[in-house]
């Protein structure tokens, strides 16, 4: 759905349609920010990438006003948006917490915004900024409510409810990594235990292997290859015996799935999403994925049955949908705030 913003015709006072314009998107990854100029469509027009001087708010800035300025050169923009791991507050403006760039309560917008005069600068977070790209150009496009999961090392999320991103009242909404599936289980990096990140995330997946794999059986190809590397497992190794067919590692993917399924039923209790969308390194295992979610989906749903089934898929903006998304999430910022000439 393409939020009612972005319908009309909103002109600055000098008659330039805002809204036709393209934007800036940055997202500070823990290694590379990443600079895109980004038409309405979501499309990128230019590219450029530095390393991130993680650790050093200061430099980090610096970097991203030159991105922000070398991208808006010749160009009529109005408005930029910076992604980046980590907690934002609700009004997008202080980063509360960063882990990958050492910050801790950083008024990042003002900062910007006092070097970069005359345009609309948001933040968001990195995982809500690749979900928006996603709902508006890529696997969710057409719906109003998208949840989508980022199953990498750990599980991200992002949610779509009523075609708009969903914050929260403080800004840390969307956390779906940390819900809990199993009271007092596994240990989690947040401090709690049993979250679904530690048993639907990729890390999850090696455990589960590795669990299999000891316990003979079907686990032999995963024991073999486990013992011809060395004594440990990953990612690379279980993917090629996921494409290969062995028993043990599709049962791995199963029991990931079947988490995933179950964790799914309980966001669809709440929000009701027409679409769930997965993203990150393990999606690329498809069906084999989407399959054994879908069935404990469906298995796990309250009063299943009389519930219309959603669409399960994986993503479709695979790389840099984290600068098209702050793009366009700044463009919408400037036209709800009817906008700066
Ligand atoms: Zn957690």
């Amino acid at each position: 759905m393409v939020p009612p913003e972005l319908t009309g015709g909103i002109r600055s006072r000098r008659g330039i349609r805002l809204l036709r314009v393209h934007a800036i998107g940055i997202d500070i990854g823990g290694t590379k920010v990443a600079g895109a100029l980004v038409t309405e469509a979501g499309g990128i027009l230019r590219l450029e990438r530095r390393p991130t001087p993680a650790g050093d708010p200061d430099a980090i800035v610096d970097v991203v006003v030159r991105l922000v300025q070398e991208l808006s050169a010749g160009q009529e923009i109005v408005a930029a948006g910076v992604a980046a791991a980590g907690f934002i507050d609700a009004t997008q403006s202080i980063v509360y917490y960063a882990p990958n760039i050492n910050w801790r309560s950083e008024p990042f917008r003002d900062r910007l915004s006092a070097r970069l005069p005359g345009l609309d600068i948001t933040i968001d977070n990195d995982a809500n900024a690749a979900g928006w790209a996603e709902y508006r150009f890529g696997a969710g496009r057409g719906t109003t409510d998208m949840t989508m999961l980022t199953i990498g090392t750990g599980v991200g999320g992002a949610i779509v409810t009523d075609g708009r991103l969903l914050r929260g009242g403080f800004g840390a909404a969307g956390e779906i990594g940390h819900l809990r599936v199993v009271p007092g289980g596994h240990p989690c990096g947040c401090g709690q235990k049993g979250c679904i990140e530690q048993y639907g995330s990729g890390r999850a997946l090696l455990r589960f292997s590795n669990e299999i794999a000891d316990a003979g059986g079907i686990g032999q190809a995963l024991a073999q290859a486990r013992e011809a590397n060395g004594g440990t497992l990953d990612g690379a190794i279980i993917a090629g015996l996921i494409q290969d067919g062995d028993v043990g590692a599709l049962a791995a993917l199963r029991e990931l799935g079947d988490w995933l399924g179950q964790a799914c039923a309980s966001i669809g209790a709440v929000l009701d999403p027409q679409v769930f969308v997965f993203g990150g390194g393990v999606a690329i295992a498809g069906d084999l994925l989407l399959d054994p979610i879908r069935e404990s989906f469906l298995a796990h749903l309250p009063a299943r049955g009389f519930h219309p089934e959603p669409l399960f898929t994986v993503a479709e903006l695979v790389n840099d949908a984290g600068v098209v998304g702050a793009a366009d999430l700044a463009r919408i910022h400037a036209a709800r705030r009817g906008l700066p000439e």
